[in-house]
């Protein structure tokens, strides 16, 4: 087996009492049945015994193997083994095979493409998300000593190849990360490319596709597919028809390549990046879409960490009944400030969360590489609204000298509890496909928050 990581994972040591946050922190935290049994045997006879039977009960949903039990919390909502320096004392005294899966691999995230393990990281842990945005290097993917991926085993398989969706999902993925890394246009435009781009491959390159089936005469099942044996490339690109020698999966193939070499034209990304600047959109909506998903979560979260820094960033943005419109004006004005003072550091932290993005989430589990770009804007539109809000981002504006060393500290923290209590909640990934809708409606609402952004 081999295993890859981004630098910044490599890099990465939990730093324990030193942490401003800790990972199990108001978090439900599971563990499979067979770690369970493990720890059972392992505590029989010691003290610990009657506190495992104690704090660990089987998950009140039901749930076995993977999710048989739950552990217990503190009063404080942590975990009820953490010990006085912030760390397990599970782990302390009976090894790290005992850990339940969460415990033992956050904040690292590992999924398999064919034989490869892969190595990143979750921004929920404030250090994963300072080495992950601040260093410069940080997203360069190198192999890393198989030890480092714990449990492989617990990886995801999202690429089998057994399907045309998972088979090309390498390619499309790096051609994904190359667009992100086009300095030459700004980064909402490569978005805006990336949206575009994964709207010209939806009618034939989706979850289920049988566009790749070399089978001929076979039908397309995609539900928004206007004609799947022929798919139309919509938007600014042009596509010739499939040559009649071509088989149709090699057409396939054939035109899945035109398309991401499309977006590889320096021509195609100044086009692009000239048609959004000349969009107009009001900046209200997105404003309104950003608090309202802080709102919700602030509802369901009991995070002290994440509702002091919400209610800072509400007050900052002019408190709870401020029309979105009037919210806007300031973000935009604020944006625009900080881009002059400090827009190379900014666009780092971006970029990084949206390399990462795909780095983490493997888009073959969205619905569609439309729903997964989708849901990256979603998630960077939020970060960006939390950043501007940030309390000490704010200081920094009202007083330019204030070392850049101040508003890194403000992105770990902005990027760490958005990713912790907002970006993989349920009730959250529910809103975001009801917002994204279906078909091109997902590219008209994908078009506001990139403006926004
Ligand atoms: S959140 Fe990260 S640094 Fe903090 S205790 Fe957990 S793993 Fe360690």
């Amino acid at each position: 087996m081999t295993a890859s990581a981004p630098r910044y994972m490599a890099r990465f040591r939990c730093i324990a009492e030193a942490c401003e946050d800790t990972c199990c922190a108001g978090l439900t935290v599971p563990i499979s049945e067979s770690r369970w049994s493990l720890l059972r045997q392992k505590v029989a006879g010691t003290p610990d015994e009657a506190n495992v039977a104690a704090l660990i009960k089987p998950n009140p949903d039901g749930a076995t193997g993977q999710q048989a039990g739950i552990l217990g919390k503190r009063a404080d909502g942590h975990c009820a083994f953490l010990d006085e320096a912030k760390l397990c004392s599970l782990q302390r005294r009976y090894g790290e095979a005992v850990l339940p899966d969460g415990c033992s691999v956050f904040p690292r995230v590992l999924t398999r493409w064919g034989a490869q393990v892969e190595m990143a990281g979750s921004l929920a842990c404030p250090e994963t998300a300072r080495l992950c945005l601040l260093a410069e290097d940080a997203l360069v993917r190198e192999p890393v000593p198989e030890e480092q991926a714990l449990r492989p085993q617990v990886a995801r398989q999202v690429a089998a190849g057994d399907d045309a969706w998972t088979a090309h999902a390498d390619t499309v993925r790096e051609a994904m990360l190359r667009l992100l890394q086009r300095r030459e246009v700004p980064f909402a435009a490569r978005l805006y490319a990336l949206g575009r781009m994964a709207l010209d491959l939806g009618d034939f390159y989706f979850p289920g596709t049988t566009a790749f089936a070399s089978a001929a005469g076979e039908e397309s099942r995609h539900p928004s597919a206007s004609d799947a044996s022929e798919p139309e490339v919509r938007g600014p690109m042009t596509d010739s028809a499939p040559d009649a020698s071509e088989t149709r999966a090699e057409a396939a193939e054939a035109r899945l390549a035109r398309v991401l070499r499309e977006y590889e034209s320096t021509d195609t990304l100044a086009s692009l990046s000239a048609q959004l600047e000349a969009l107009e959109l009001p900046g209200g909506p997105w404003a309104g879409i950003c608090g309202a998903v802080l709102r919700s979560r602030e509802a369901a979260v009991s995070s002290p960490r994440f509702l002091s820094l919400m209610s800072a960033v509400r007050a900052s943005y002019g408190g709870a009944d401020t029309h979105p419109d009037q919210a806007w004006e300031l973000h935009a004005a604020r944006r625009s400030a900080l881009e002059s003072l400090h827009g190379e550091r900014v666009h780092q932290y971006f970029l990084h969360h949206a390399l990462n993005h795909f780095l983490r989430h493997p888009f073959t589990e969205a619905e569609s590489l439309l729903n997964a770009v989708f849901l990256l804007v979603l998630r960077a539109s939020v970060v960006r609204w939390v950043l501007l809000g940030h309390p000490a981002v704010v200081a920094l504006l009202e007083a330019p000298g204030t070392p850049e060393a101040a508003l890194d500290d403000a992105a770990v923290e902005a990027f760490q509890v958005v990713a912790k209590h907002v970006e993989q909640a349920p009730s959250f990934l529910d809103f975001a496909k009801g917002l994204a809708g279906e078909g091109p409606e997902t590219f008209a609402r994908l078009l506001i928050l990139v403006k926004g952004l």
